[in-house]
């Protein structure tokens, strides 16, 4: 294979985003993707189950759309963006009932609260885990439902095993966008073009350290030797040791690696059979207060832009125990939800018809959602990001970032970042 000036690896959001960075420079670079497709958990795919529309298998949302570098390239591009906060409807059951607007309120100000606790625990104690923050509030009726939203649901790890730091570091505000025709279409479309990505190529060796930092790698096609390398697969493939460093990492990589690891976050679409729709407007977020700290929170958007589905979204540990049992189990487990707030007419409306479970557990590339940070280790993410061999090798990627951990935007930045570095330590 041929020479380059740098060679990442991986073409998801973050290898994108470097490669984007690196031709901008006008300098050569190369991505070798395992997968046969680019994207990496930005995918949208277009399921038979679900009568052939697009649907984003990983990532849906541009977050906080204010600050996110996406947004100017879609809008610049002529791509629509739905707005998908503003058309949203939401009900939050209590039990088997629809909380009151005073319920609610009460709810919507426990959020600002709980998070004003965690803040002080933190500035007064260093980094504990989200549950400990939960802890400190054992008369707050909300605070199990809110845990649940920010531990498994949001940042699909339970509470327990969950910095609290890492959290608040990455916690997003704004408004939430998405790319019509999905997200890892406008992916596809918009960020690879002028791109030299070779898919099916999976790296299995990394020998950096070279001489004036010449890193090459190895894939069963050939290898390529380059000025720099840009390391862009997840903590959970990392962690596998599928990719050999040869000579080894640093204590403090491995020691990051451990500290990040991939939690797990399952949807479930379950298509209706009948006209039923529960009483539910088009594009409604279903959800619901749950009693204690670990009960398992399970919400569900139905009918999303007006399509004949619903679909759930699952997270932490229970998503990881439904991937073990295996699809039956998830659709299953999303029946008995729903029965828990509509009754047995959920089991008319869904009876025999086709569903759909994601299982990013399975993907060998990816081996989970989205990395988190364990209590006492929210700093991991700045020294995974840390240069390696002079800035020859770098690591990006979701992993990587502060303030954008375990989104698209957070990739595509970190991935930018480790481009400048790499190209300045390239030189001219
Ligand atoms: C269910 C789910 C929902 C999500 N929802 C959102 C959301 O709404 N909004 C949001 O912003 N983010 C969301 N995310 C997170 C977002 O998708 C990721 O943070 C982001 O896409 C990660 O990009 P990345 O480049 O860091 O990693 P990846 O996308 O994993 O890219 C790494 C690439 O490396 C490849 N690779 C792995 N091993 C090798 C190898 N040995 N050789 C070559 N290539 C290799 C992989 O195939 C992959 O393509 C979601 C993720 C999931 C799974």
């Amino acid at each position: 294979m041929t020479e380059a000036d740098v060679v990442i690896i991986g073409a998801g959001l973050a290898g994108l985003g470097a490669a984007v960075a690196a031709r901008n420079a006008g300098k050569r670079a190369v991505v070798l993707e395992a997968s046969g497709r680019a994207g990496g958990r930005a995918w949208t795919d277009y399921p038979a189950a679900l009568g052939g529309v697009w649907f984003d298998m990983g990532a849906i949302w541009l977050h906080d759309a204010e600050h996110n570098p996406l947004v100017p390239i879609a809008r610049a591009a002529g791509d629509k963006l739905l707005r998908s906060d503003e058309i949203r409807k939401e009900r939050t059951f209590i039990g088997d009932r629809m909380a009151n607007e005073a319920e609610l309120a009460d709810f919507a100000h426990a959020w600002p609260r709980y998070e004003a606790v965690a803040d002080a625990v933190l500035a007064v104690e260093g980094d504990v885990s989200l549950a400990e923050v939960t802890r400190r509030l054992p008369d707050d009726p909300w605070a199990a439902t809110i845990e649940a939203w920010e531990g498994p649901v949001i940042c699909a790890v339970d509470a327990d095993r969950f910095s609290a730091l890492d959290w608040r570091r990455n916690a997003l505000g704004g408004s939430n966008l998405v790319p019509e025709g999905g997200i890892g279409a406008f992916v596809r479309r918009r960020l690879t073009q002028g791109v030299d990505i070779r898919l099916n190529t999976p790296v299995t060796r990394v020998r950096w350290g070279g001489s004036g930092g010449q890193v090459t790698v190895e894939t069963a096609a050939g290898s390529i030797t380059a000025g720099a390398c840009i390391v862009t697969v997840s903590t959970g493939v990392l962690a596998s040791g599928a990719l050999v460093f040869d000579p080894v990492l640093p204590a403090r990589v491995g020691d990051a690696v451990q500290a990040l690891p991939m939690g797990l976050a399952m949807k479930v679409a379950l298509r209706a059979t009948g006209p039923d729709r529960l009483d539910l407007p088009l594009h409604c977020s279903v959800d619901r207060i749950i009693e204690r700290s670990g009960d398992p929170l399970m919400p569900f958007q139905c009918w999303p832009f007006g399509r004949d589905y619903v679909q759930g979204w699952i997270g932490g540990s229970v998503a990881w125990d439904l991937a073990r049992q295996g699809e039956a189990a998830a659709v299953d487990f999303a029946l008995g939800y729903l029965r828990q707030m509509f009754g047995g007419r959920v089991d008319r409306l869904f009876a025999g018809g086709a569903s759909l479970v994601t299982r990013w557990d399975a993907d060998p590339w990816v081996r989970g959602a989205y990395s988190y940070a364990v209590p006492g280790s929210a700093l991991a993410r700045d020294a995974l990001a840390e240069p390696l061999s002079g800035g020859h090798l770098m690591f990006a990627g979701e992993a990587c970032h502060v303030g954008f951990a375990g989104t698209v935007a957070g990739a595509w930045i970190s991935g930018q970042s480790a481009a400048r570095t790499a190209l300045a330590a390239v030189g001219d």
